[in-house]
């Protein structure tokens, strides 16, 4: 066999020459031993899966040699064989198909299953793929609704109606990154039921323009065949922005809608009506049947003033109210709170006289989603005659937009650069940033550590806080509050002073918006599981027969039947495994590529490399290890001998009698026998990938 060319690597020698470094005691120097460089051909290449294109939920058998996981090879044959009939190894199970050739311990896997619930959500998806297959139209007279989104979570937002022979979606929003999906961009809904009917899709209606509802739509929309898209004035701005980061996609069609429209859809006669949420331009729709109104909420609150809804609200409530309204879907988010919602107007009131008072500079933290509390907080600075330095990317886009449409209007240079902020005496000084959540990279974590360019707290600062914070952020948020006042700030938040409101309806809103709608049916959406349990609770105070009360899972077909008089849930699920939007991929069968993120960011990883006869399938060199985030391996020098040694024997017994060799069988061995060991030895459980180069 010739010796493989120093300055001939192929991609994968290139790519291992850089991970190994000083790993392997027992090699000799890597220039003589650069793997995968293989006399004829380019086989070893570093191969990627090819690119699977999204197929919606159903269980598919990967193509055979491919079902490696994130870093699929296929390195263990020689140059023009096929692979060995995998018949000729022990039979495996389906779950090892699906894991692929990376390898971890899991004698006790339900222990750690605890964090895999994104490839237990497909598994079982996979279970129920057959029924999906079969999911009948709806009988004629039945009105088909589908929470698609939104209802196991908080964030991506979708609701589909079906009436006849039309489909009305209501909302496309996107869910950031769990903890179950490391490297994860988003997650967006699952649209596999709409794509299967897309010349039924009449319109897509975005209720406002939080990214919990029109985030997804640059994932979604062509999937759905660009509808046209009905939403207010800002919401329109704000998608378009967005849309516009995506030039490759077709310009969308969108048509501005009011309150006082009433439009036709297909068949169907949709209306709109305004509600009151954190940003403007928000609103509900009501979509027409021949049996009642079916409601969408859309996010809101319920403005109010110490627990009396404003008369604004009565009104259009009343209104509603006095229509024929058969199914009420609302706004699940804070159904867990008591009482009624702090008023906007006391939150304004508040921050209004500390803007007034406070001696030294002032610094407000708050979501940039609260828009419409930003744009008060804007005009109350320029009351005092104060200038405002603005920080948060996506909060200055916000402003951007109400300024371009005039929503909020500012004196020219009431707004400063924050270059300029020495120019102006202290007290003449807000800063509104974003960052209230401890979010890394966020303007308020940057001026609590001292990284931003040109904002250095002193005393006589002080730092507002108006946002709660959203559970799991508490430590990220007790950290910027212990940096803030290490650095002689002062600092108020809403737990000492009532400076922050939500703009979701807390449990007395939701009640009182239940009554006033009076609708025969009910299903809560928008949240957690047990969110909309406890708002199915209040739906039950406010007067809703239980039979008529739906708590609805992603994906749930809820039918309204018998003349608008029943409503029941299928046995049939439309599907809902989880999609995710993954740099510039979109797809939802990626559960080896995050079930190997989570094992590299709790265990680490382990490669072995390891050269063999392709005839004899003995070992021509000591195998290369290779590992990150394991175990210090120049420490563990007996735990490499040791692996070396499993390794070597998993090769002798696996290749036994056997012509050919199979040596996806030997790969699997090692890797079992392996990660075992690892197991045993430091109770860690490293993503184990196991190469064979065969020459
Ligand atoms: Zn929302
Ligand atoms: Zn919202």
């Amino acid at each position: 066999m010739p010796r493989p060319q120093k300055n001939n690597k192929s991609p994968l020698g290139a790519l291992l020459d850089s991970l190994v470094k000083d790993e392997n005691p027992n090699t000799a120097p890597k220039t003589s031993t650069a793997p995968g460089h293989q006399p004829g051909g380019n086989r070893n290449k570093f191969t990627r899966p090819p690119h699977r294109p999204y197929q919606g939920s159903k269980p598919q058998q990967r193509p055979h040699g491919t079902q490696g996981g994130s870093l699929g090879t296929h390195l263990d044959r020689p140059a023009g064989t096929t692979p060995a009939p995998r018949a000729a190894g022990p039979k495996r199970s389906d779950d090892k198909q699906r894991r692929g050739n990376t390898f971890q311990y899991s004698k006790f896997g339900a222990k750690r299953g605890t964090k895999t619930s994104a490839f237990r959500t497909s598994t079982k998806e996979m279970t129920a793929a057959n029924r999906e297959a079969m999911i009948p139209p709806p009988a004629p007279g039945v009105i088909r609704v589908i929470p698609i989104g939104g209802v196991e979570e908080i964030g991506k937002n979708m609701t589909l109606v079906e009436i006849g022979n039309d489909i009305i979606i209501i909302d496309a929003g996107f869910q950031f990154k769990t903890e179950d999906t490391p490297g994860i961009d988003y997650i967006v809904p699952n649209t596999k039921y709409l794509e299967e009917r897309k010349d039924k899709i009449r319109g897509l209606v975005i209720t406002h323009g939080h990214m919990d509802h029109i985030g997804g739509i640059p994932y979604l929309i062509e999937r759905l065949g660009y509808p046209t898209i009905y939403t207010r004035k800002l919401t329109s701005i704000m998608i378009e922005k967005r849309q516009a980061e995506f030039p490759h996609l077709e310009p969308l069609d969108i048509k501005l809608v009011e309150k006082e429209d009433r439009i036709k859809l297909g068949d169907v006669y949709v209306k709109f009506f305004a509600v009151s949420h954190s940003i403007p331009d928000s609103m509900g729709v009501i979509i027409e049947t021949p049996y009642g109104n079916i409601l969408g909420t859309g996010d809101l609150r319920v403005d109010n003033k110490g627990g009396i809804p404003t008369e604004a609200e009565e009104k259009a409530f009343g209104e509603i109210g006095a229509q024929n309204n058969l199914l009420l879907m609302t706004d699940s988010t804070n159904a867990t709170n008591p009482g009624f919602s702090l008023a906007e107007s006391t939150v304004i009131e508040n921050i209004d006289s500390i803007i007034r008072d406070v001696s030294g500079r002032l610094i407000i933290g708050t979501f940039a989603s609260q828009l419409q509390r930003i744009m008060d907080i804007l005009m109350i600075v320029e009351k005092y005659g104060k200038k405002v330095v603005v920080e948060g990317r996506s909060m200055k886009t916000g402003i951007e937009i109400v300024l371009e449409m005039g929503l909020l209007k500012l004196k020219p240079n009431t707004i400063i650069d924050v270059s300029d902020v020495e120019n102006y005496p202290d007290n003449k000084i807000v800063v509104i940033a974003t960052g209230s959540q401890g979010e890394e990279f966020a303007a308020i974590m940057r001026i609590s550590n001292k990284s931003h360019k040109f904002i250095r707290l002193k005393k006589g600062d002080t730092v507002l806080l108006s946002s709660s914070v959203i559970p799991g952020n508490e430590l990220g948020v007790q950290k910027v509050k212990d940096n803030l006042s290490r650095q002689g700030a002062k600092i108020i938040h809403y737990k000492i002073s009532e400076i922050h409101a939500s703009g979701h309806a807390n449990a007395d809103e939701l009640l009182w918006i239940n009554k006033k709608i009076n609708a025969r049916f009910f299903m809560p959406i928008h949240g957690y599981h047990y969110m909309l349990s406890v708002h199915a609770d209040i739906a039950r105070a406010a007067g809703r027969a239980e039979e008529n009360i739906i708590i609805p899972d992603n994906g749930s077909i809820v039918e309204i039947y018998d003349e608008g008089t029943k409503i029941r849930v299928l046995k049939e699920k439309a599907p809902s495994s989880i999609v995710m939007v993954d740099g510039f991929s979109v797809g939802d069968m990626q559960e080896v590529v995050i079930r190997d993120r989570q094992m590299l960011a709790q265990d680490g990883m382990f490669v072995i490399v390891a050269t063999v006869d392709a005839a004899t399938g003995e070992l021509r060199k000591s195998p290369d290890i290779i590992s990150r985030g394991f175990v210090y391996l120049k420490e563990s020098q007996d735990l490499l001998h040791e692996s070396r040694r499993i390794i070597k024997k998993s090769l002798e017994e696996g290749s036994r009698g056997q012509n050919p060799i199979n040596f996806e069988y030997i790969k699997n061995q090692i890797g079992e026998n392996l990660s075992k060991f690892l197991y045993q030895k430091t109770a860690k459980r490293p993503l184990i990938i196991p190469v064979l180069l065969a020459m």
